[in-house]
């Protein structure tokens, strides 16, 4: 079996524990992909101490140059696409499609940051008093220690890592213990795009060992975590404690709204991509389907049929639609839910069990699954499932619809699908949500674009886009006095008293 490293001072190296845990494909699992290091707080410490030396070397680098090396990141990135999708679909499941599409984002996320390298712009600002220069400018902070989740293997890391080195950062990365092999491939190419080797660190290991080493270390200024609300809510507690800078994006609960007036075959297309793409495991994955009265049997009638034909299998087998589950805890906890939905009075359309036969027996794989009759308030409407599981809810107006949408505790992503432009513009401004797709799923961020979302989904912050760099930069402000005298601000007034 192939044995990887973590990658800490400089050089692959063993876990100090010099034990591991095995990598397998969840599509097929007695395909071991490999065994990966089980690191703990002694890992952590040596990262931290040469992720300093590489914040000394990098922070004096100038930001242009930082820039080149991640515009050589998306270059190599871009050569080695088709088979790190590979490599990503052999240990997370989903379909070539995705992956590709998924290191697709590592690399716009990679131009862009190299372009920031040539803005990262401060201000200048008139100063209140005479022969005085005002400006604010961004420095680094240090060393960031990213903690990331399995369902966007490659994505997610650049998300994180590109912005924070552009920023002058140096990175501890620790991923999901799912999806290990993909972040090895991303470090791998950001050496070889010339990034000097302390300024990045890969820990690898569970989250309750080397990513809680690395959340609770007094030398990592910056953490910033994607993962459930509730692994969320862990690492707040001690960033708030310890006064750390730290960027939450958690779980989501997403709503596709269809109302009477809807293109009904877009919406059916949408629904499809939107709650059974990456088999229901993505943060904006659409959970619930809300639909008006007008079209509610047309629309759940159509979509029942469509989830008939999709093709389950290994994500690397052509004509696949939906790949397996992550692990068999996803498994279960999505049979858990199934129980509940069922237990709670809602219909059980299609779906509802483990998939087996046709290859599927040794793979993580399950139904997509539809439960109708849904109402407000129950479980399977509220909690974040993580699966191909779809709650549909009927409703009669769009005030109704509306509310539906915003009365759950999460705020990532919402859709709706109206030829009404005034329904489209109140949308935007009522939903609760830090993101609202008109006439197209609850699925599908641009890079360029701030990503995130409000009430327990995030605290705040942003990531991709331009707002992510004020996350991993400080502002500063300089004033250079240059009158050659004693100048008060807010005391002295110059109005009226010419030199
Ligand atoms: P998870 O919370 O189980 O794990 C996320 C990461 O946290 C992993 O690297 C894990 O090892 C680590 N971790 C676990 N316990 C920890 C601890 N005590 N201290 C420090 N680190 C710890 O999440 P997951 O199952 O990998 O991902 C699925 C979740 O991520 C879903 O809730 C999904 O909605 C969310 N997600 C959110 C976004 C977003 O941008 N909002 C994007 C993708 C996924």
């Amino acid at each position: 079996m192939k044995t990887f490293k973590n990658f800490i001072g400089g050089k692959w190296q063993d876990p100090a524990s010099s034990e591991y845990f095995e990598n397998r494909n969840p599509a097929n699992c007695d395909d071991v992909i490999g065994q990966f290091p089980l690191s703990d707080q002694r890992d952590v410490d040596c990262a931290v101490q040469s992720a300093k030396r590489g914040f000394e070397i990098w922070r004096r680098t100038p930001a242009p140059a930082r820039g080149d090396v991640l515009r050589q990141v998306g270059d190599i990135l871009a050569k080695r696409k088709e088979e790190i999708a590979d490599l990503m679909t052999r240990e997370m499941g989903k379909p070539l499609l995705e992956t590709r599409g998924d290191v697709q984002e590592g690399i716009d996320t990679a131009y862009y940051a190299a372009s920031e390298g040539r803005r990262l712009f401060g201000r200048t600002v008139p100063s209140e008093l005479r022969n005085k220069w005002a400006m604010s400018f961004r420095r680094p902070i240090g060393v960031a220690g990213l903690i990331t989740p399995f369902n966007f293997p490659m994505a997610i890391p650049t998300w994180k890592s590109f912005p924070a080195l552009a920023c002058g950062n140096a990175v501890i990365l620790k991923p999901a213990e799912d999806v290990p092999h993909t972040a090895t491939a991303l470090v791998e190419v950001l050496l070889e795009a010339g990034l000097p080797p302390d300024v990045i660190q890969l820990v690898h290991g569970q989250g309750e060992s080397a990513g809680k080493a690395l959340v609770e270390h007094h030398e990592v200024p910056v953490i910033s975590f994607t993962g459930s609300t509730e692994t969320g809510r862990i690492v707040g507690e001690t960033c708030g404690r310890m006064h750390k800078r730290l960027s939450l994006e958690m779980g989501g609960k997403n709503a596709m709204i269809v109302f009477d007036d809807a293109d009904l075959d877009l919406a059916l297309d949408g629904v499809l991509w939107g709650a059974f793409g990456t088999t229901g495991q993505r943060c904006t994955a659409t959970s619930r389907l809300v639909i008006q009265d007008g079209v509610h049997d047309e629309l759940l009638s159509r979509l029942v049929e469509r989830v008939r034909t999709l093709k389950l299998g290994d994500g690397r087998a052509k004509g696949t639609d939906v790949g397996p589950l992550i692990n068999e805890p996803a498994v279960k906890k999505v049979e858990q839910y199934v129980d509940i939905g069922v237990s709670e009075g809602a219909d059980l359309l299609i779906g509802g069990r483990r998939a087996t036969g046709k290859g599927l027996d040794k793979g993580h794989f399950f139904e997509p699954t539809i439960f109708a009759r849904v109402e407000h308030g129950m479980r399977v409407e509220q909690e974040e499932i993580f699966g191909p599981v779809l709650s549909v809810i009927r409703v009669s107006s769009v005030d109704e619809a509306f509310a539906i949408n915003n009365g759950v505790k999460y705020g990532l992503s919402s859709s709706v699908y109206t030829r009404d432009v005034n329904v489209a513009f109140r949308a935007q401004l009522e939903l609760d949500n830090g993101i609202t797709y008109i006439n197209a799923p609850t699925i599908g961020a641009e890079a360029h674009l701030p990503f995130g979302g409000v009430k327990q989904t995030g605290n705040g912050h942003r990531e991709g886009g331009w707002e992510v760099y004020e996350f991993y930069s400080e502002t500063k402000v300089g004033y250079i006095d240059f009158s050659g005298q004693l100048q008060r601000a807010q005391i002295d007034n110059y109005l009226g008293t010419p030199d």
